[in-house]
């Protein structure tokens, strides 16, 4: 495919030149790619705020004839789309067929939204009217990253677009092909010129460039606390809401009473997939001291069938550079804080490519900065606690908190933890379970707001009051 952009409906370059996408397989240039100016963010704006009156106008079934036309041409174009984003993110393309029948069918669900966009009737008098309508905002900056470049850019793209705003969507320079495929195929479904526009280009550039347009009305990003509050900065001076979907640092408390095996299992399993680079996965395993010597032979036996070629238990390239450094930083770190328990060192390989063992340590409490900040890559840190108490401390004291897993057979225990877990997602004995129905986000530097289900429509409203007297 050749790239390039979608502003106003039309192909375009970038006037900025363009940069290399780089493979996270052997580092080897996979494509260049056209790189926006701050000119081309002002374009793309324009563009969007140009198509805003026709597409909120748009009656609500000609709406969603053309969403379900994007779905269908996602789904027609399944194999190409795996092939650039998996090149792009160095998964596998089977992992990306899958994610992109996943998001088609997102789309055909934010579809049933645009015909459900209901009011409220406050009063209905004999001298008047009350009467509350929800209204788009304008024109919105999606910002999904490279670790979840086409589900991230429909699950921004899809509720905004069925709430009637228009969108400016900026793909992560890193992996950029996805979004650029997506917003063609919109394209080509019909959606009329100006209603979804994409562009790459660097995040300090052309994402702050947009981030800080005073015509975007509401900036939707995923990526890292720290540009998550460079970004809300610029906002809070415009007045200017945000989706912000952040780190996190997930813990699994396993309890005394716990099915150990099916803990052990979904925990690693979690912490590993995908080399650790979710948002959501394991990242501390919180052990009642009763069984904490079983628990870590058996995460340090099932971390021993990861290998390089192995099917079932891959091991994957960490994305880039700065993921591996930061693997390496806080790999040296737990060495000096705790035991290692597996994994640990970096993996040589022909070819090219930065590799790393899946790492576990094991630490006497939860004071090492392993064990507090993120780290996005495969580094698992088992911490021991001796009462629930001291559990549920363990797992809030952290400044994230996306999704928290709890492992007990007792429910009282079960509900009085949820209760006190400070987390967008709680999952009881089972882990990592995703429904496009739920919402998704967290409290502290997680974020700000939530995604999926009908929780993701909320930003991309707003009400208006209306009184009709006589
Ligand atoms: P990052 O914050 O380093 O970069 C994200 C994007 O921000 C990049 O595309 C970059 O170009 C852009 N950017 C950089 N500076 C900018 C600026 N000043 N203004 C505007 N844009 C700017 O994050 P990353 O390392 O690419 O992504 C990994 C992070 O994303 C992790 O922290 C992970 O937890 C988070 N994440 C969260 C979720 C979630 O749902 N909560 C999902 C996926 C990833």
């Amino acid at each position: 495919m050749k790239q390039h952009f979608i502003i106003d409906g039309k192909k375009t370059q970038g006037s900025k030149g363009s940069f290399d996408v780089i493979s996270p397989r052997d580092q080897s240039i996979l494509h260049a790619m056209p790189n926006a100016s701050e000119a081309d963010v002002l374009d793309a704006v324009e563009a969007a705020q140009r198509a805003f009156p026709l597409w909120r106008n748009m009656g609500g079934v000609e709406k969603q004839k053309l969403f379900l036309a994007w779905a269908d041409l996602i789904d027609a174009n399944r194999d190409m789309i795996a092939a650039e984003v998996s090149a792009e993110m160095g998964v596998l393309k089977d992992d990306v067929a899958g994610t992109a029948a996943y998001i088609a069918d997102m789309i055909r669900y934010y579809a049933g939204f645009i015909v459900t966009n209901y009011g409220d009737v406050l009063s209905f008098e004999d001298d008047h009217m009350n009467v509350v309508v929800n209204e788009p905002l304008g024109v919105i900056a999606a910002m999904p990253p490279w670790n979840s470049p086409i589900e991230s850019t429909i699950q921004k793209c899809a509720p905004a677009l069925a709430a009637g705003n228009t969108v400016v969507l900026r793909v992560p320079e890193e992996a950029p092909s996805g979004g650029l495929i997506l917003a063609q195929l919109a394209v080509e479904a019909g959606f009329p010129a100006g209603v979804l526009n994409a562009l790459a280009g660097m995040g300090p550039e052309s994402g702050e460039a947009l981030v800080g347009h005073p015509k975007v009305r509401l900036v939707s990003f995923t990526g890292s606390a720290p540009t998550g509050r460079i970004i809300a900065r610029t906002c809070a001076e415009q007045m200017k809401p945000v989706v912000m979907e952040l780190g996190g640092k997930s813990p699994v408390i396993i309890f005394d009473d716990a099915r150990i095996a099916d803990a052990i299992e979904s925990s690693v399993s979690s912490a590993f997939c995908f080399q650790g680079q979710i948002c959501c996965a394991t990242t501390r395993v919180l052990v009642h001291e009763s069984i904490l010597d079983e628990v870590v032979k058996g995460i340090a036996e099932r971390v021993e069938r990861y290998a390089l070629d192995n099917e079932e238990f891959p091991i994957g390239p960490l994305f880039n550079d700065k993921v591996f450094h930061t693997v390496e930083k806080f790999v040296a770190q737990g060495k000096k804080d705790g035991t290692l328990v597996a994994g640990g060192g970096v993996i040589e390989r022909d070819g090219g490519g930065r590799y790393h063992q899946p790492t576990v340590f094991l630490f006497k409490d939860d004071s090492s900065v392993v064990c507090k900040e993120e780290i996005f890559g495969p580094v698992l840190a088992i911490i021991p606690f001796s009462s629930d108490e001291e559990a549920i401390t363990i797992a809030n004291n952290v400044d994230y908190g996306l999704a928290a897993t709890v492992y007990s057979e007792n429910r009282q225990r079960i509900f009085k933890t949820i209760r006190q877990l400070e987390s967008g997602t709680v999952w009881a004995n089972c882990n990592f379970k995703f429904n496009m129905h739920m919402p998704w986000g967290g409290p502290k530097s997680t974020g700000i707001g939530r995604e999926f289900g009908k929780y993701a429509m909320k930003p991309y409203l707003q009400e208006k009051n209306i009184w009709i007297g006589n």
